[in-house]
C-alpha cells in the first residue's frame, strides 16, 4: 500500500525507505517546530510523510526531490493544504546559500533543514551543508543509527573518526532518538537515529583554513592505527605536533577536536609566515 496519489515502487537506488510510523513522524515533526516566518527546507520528501504534517504545522515549505516520478503526485497532494515549493533537482548540486537568500522573510536569510536522509548519500549531504553551514540555522535528520552514533562520538571511542571530527568541529551534534527499522516501508537493514544538528555562530568556529583543517583530519585517520607523526608525515614534522600540544606518539583516535583545530591553525599560521600553501 503507498500514499494517496504515489503509486510507484521505493527505488533503492534512491535510498527509498519511506516513514509509516505515525508516532515517529510526529516526533519529528515536534523536534523541528517550526516557528512562524522561518523558512524550512526539506531533503527528499518522498510520499510526503514528513512534508504534509510539516506543511499542515506551517502553512509553508521547500523541498529538494530528485525521483521525477514524485513530483506531480507531491504537487497534488499539496493543493489545498499549504505553498509547497518542489526543486526537483539533486540535492548535492541545490547552493543552500542562495536558497535561503531567496526564501529566507525573516532578514536572516537562513535556512532550517529537515530530512529522511538517503542513507547512501548522508555524508556527502552532510559534507555539502557544512559548506553552507553559515546560511542554515538547523538541521534535523534521520540517518543510519551507526552513522549518527559516529557523528557524535568523542576521543576514545571506537567509532570516534573523520566524520565526527568534521562535524563537530562546526556544528553542535545532538543525537535524539532511535527508530527501527519496522518505522519504514521497505525496512532498512538497520537501525535508524534522528539527529539535531546546530551549526556554531561563525565567530564560534575556531577553524582558521577550512581546506588545511579538512587535510589534516582526513590524514590523521587515513590509518587510524598510526600514530600521528607517521600519519602526518606528509604535512608536518613531529615538532608542529608537539608545538601544537599534542603528542606525536598518540593516534588520531585520542586526539579531541579541539587538538586537531590548533594544529590545522597552527600550520596555517606557520604557511602564511613562510609563504608555503
Ligand atoms: N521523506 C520520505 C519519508 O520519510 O518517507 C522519504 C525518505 S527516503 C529515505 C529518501 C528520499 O530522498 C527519497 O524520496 C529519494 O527519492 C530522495 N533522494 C534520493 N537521492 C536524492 C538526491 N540526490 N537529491 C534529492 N533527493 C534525493
Amino acid at each position: 500500500m503507498t500514499a494517496a496519489g504515489f503509486s510507484e515502487p521505493a527505488k533503492k537506488h534512491l535510498g527509498q525507505h519511506f516513514l509509516h510510523d505515525q508516532r515517529m513522524i510526529g516526533r519529528i515533526v515536534d523536534a523541528v517546530n517550526p516557528r512562524p516566518g522561518e523558512a524550512l527546507v526539506e531533503i527528499g520528501p518522498g510520499q510526503g510523510a514528513i512534508t504534509f504534517p510539516l506543511l499542515r504545522r506551517h502553512g509553508e515549505l521547500t523541498v529538494i526531490e530528485f525521483d521525477r516520478d514524485l513530483i506531480a503526485p507531491l504537487t497534488a497532494a499539496a493543493e489545498g493544504v499549504g505553498t509547497l515549493r518542489i526543486l526537483h533537482r539533486d540535492v548535492l548540486s541545490v547552493d543552500f546559500t542562495a536558497l535561503a537568500g531567496g526564501l529566507a522573510s525573516d532578514g536572516g536569510n537562513r535556512i532550517r533543514l529537515v530530512g529522511n536522509l538517503p542513507y547512501n548519500l548522508s555524508s556527502p549531504i552532510l559534507f555539502h551543508a557544512l559548506d553552507h553551514a553559515a546560511a542554515i540555522t538547523d538541521m534535523t535528520f534521520m540517518l543510519q543509527k551507526e552513522v549518527v552514533d559516529r557523528m557524535a562520538a568523542g576521543p576514545g571511542s571506537k567509532v570516534y573518526g573523520r566524520l565526527g571530527v568534521m562535524l563537530q568541529a562546526f556544528c553542535n551534534v545532538v543525537p535524539l532518538f532511535t527508530v527501527p527499522p519496522g518505522a519504514f516501508r521497505p525496512p532498512p537493514k538497520v537501525d535508524s537515529a534522528v539527529v539535531r544538528l546546530v551549526p556554531l555562530p561563525p565567530d564560534r568556529v575556531r577553524v582558521e583554513d577550512r581546506a588545511l583543517f579538512a587535510r589534516v583530519v582526513r590524514e590523521a585517520f587515513g590509518q587510524r592505527r598510526k600514530t600521528l607523526r607517521n600519519a602526518l608525515s606528509a604535512t608536518c614534522d613531529a615538532e608542529a605536533i608537539e608545538a601544537a600540544g599534542l603528542s606525536p606518539q598518540a593516534r588520531a583516535e585520542q586526539v579531541p577536536v579541539d587538538g586537531f583545530i590548533g594544529l590545522a591553525n597552527l600550520l596555517a599560521h606557520r604557511d602564511a609566515s613562510t609563504g608555503r600553501d
